[in-house]
């Protein structure tokens, strides 16, 4: 059924859209997800057809507070517990055992569940006025950049769903890291808004489970084609030949002998790592906007957020 797609900041609008069982945008600190009732297979398919998503790839459950999570695990245990006490609300997921009460939908089948308690007060605020967790991926269609105002939100799933809960930029800007308890020892599966180092801190023998590919090596099968925008992506350090003056630069500072003009963005002018990530997302969108054919990047230095920074290009970089 098409929808008149509203945005607004109504967290009443989004609830009762819900309690219908259908799905709806809700902003959060790392992008926009599309939201549905977690405990719901009908509403979970509707977030998987809406996106495109295959049923393989499984879904991220919210929660306003660790009661809730314990609703949807069997085990905690006390490592994960530290990272919770740590970093929650915030853009870490935890993936633990799962309840009985967790459909196989939202874990692709696996006896696993992937919980996350945000920390956008609209996010939390919607999470409170509900009795169940949130299922909600990125709003955007299947291997698309994600989004980081509802705008984006609206230019791609305009007609279908109802609501756009509107919270402003995503802080962030860059999706949740994901730490896995599911079997063995913890493991981080995606770099995102809580970097390596911060986990460390709390974790000192927290293991890397990601293929790091920052200057364009390649590691086939590693990388899949997640966030990559339309527009052709070229590392600049890549380069054998001279660009023309002209080419779309995405850099990632300002240094004083860099060439000036329209054809030149910025992740972060002074270098900011937080500032880059935060700006990410929306720039890769702006080159499709315009309808460039190629952008040639600089990666950004290897560390701190820096480091999921460049898993996103090195994955929007492949076609
Ligand atoms: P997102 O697209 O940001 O909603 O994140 C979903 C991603 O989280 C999936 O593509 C998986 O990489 C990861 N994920 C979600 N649930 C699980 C799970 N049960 N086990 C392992 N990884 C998961
Ligand atoms: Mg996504």
């Amino acid at each position: 059924m098409p929808f008149q797609t509203e945005i607004g900041t109504q967290i009443s609008e989004a609830v009762k859209w819900l309690q219908q069982g259908q799905i709806v945008g809700i902003p959060t600190e790392t992008v926009y997800g599309l939201a549905g009732n977690g405990l719901d297979t009908q509403a979970v398919s509707r977030i998987f057809e809406a996106k495109n998503r295959p049923f393989f790839d499984p879904l991220i459950l919210h929660v306003a507070d660790l009661t809730s999570v314990y609703n949807c695990v069997r085990e905690f245990p006390e490592e994960a517990k530290k990272l919770a006490l740590a970093f929650w609300p915030g853009p870490l997921t935890l993936v633990l055992p799962k309840s009985d009460q967790v459909p196989d939908l939202v874990t692709a089948g696996s006896s696993a569940v992937a919980m996350r308690i945000p920390q956008h007060p609209m996010a939390l605020a919607l999470l409170r006025e509900l009795s169940y967790p949130l299922a909600a991926p990125s709003a955007n269609p299947f291997t698309y950049v994600s989004p980081t105002t509802a705008q984006h939100v609206y230019d791609q799933l305009q007609g279908k769903i109802p609501y756009i809960l509107d919270g402003g930029n995503a802080t962030i800007g860059l999706e949740s890291t994901i730490v896995s308890f599911a079997d063995g020892p913890a493991r981080v599966l995606r770099l995102g808004g809580i970097s390596l180092e911060a986990l460390w801190n709390v974790l000192p023998k927290l293991q890397v489970d990601i293929q790091f590919a920052p200057k364009g090596t390649e590691s086939p099968g590693q990388l899949d084609h997640h966030y990559a925008p339309r527009c052709a992506l070229i590392p600049l350090d890549s380069l054998t030949e001279n660009l023309d003056a002209q080419a779309n630069l995405l850099l990632f500072s300002q240094k004083s002998e860099d060439p000036t003009g329209s054809h030149i963005h910025y992740l972060s002018p002074q270098g900011d790592l937080n500032e880059a990530a935060a700006a990410l997302f929306s720039l890769l969108r702006s080159f499709d906007d315009r309808q460039l054919d190629r952008v040639y990047f600089e990666w950004a230095p290897q560390e701190g957020l820096g480091r999921a920074i460049n898993d996103r290009l090195s994955r929007a970089q492949k076609k």
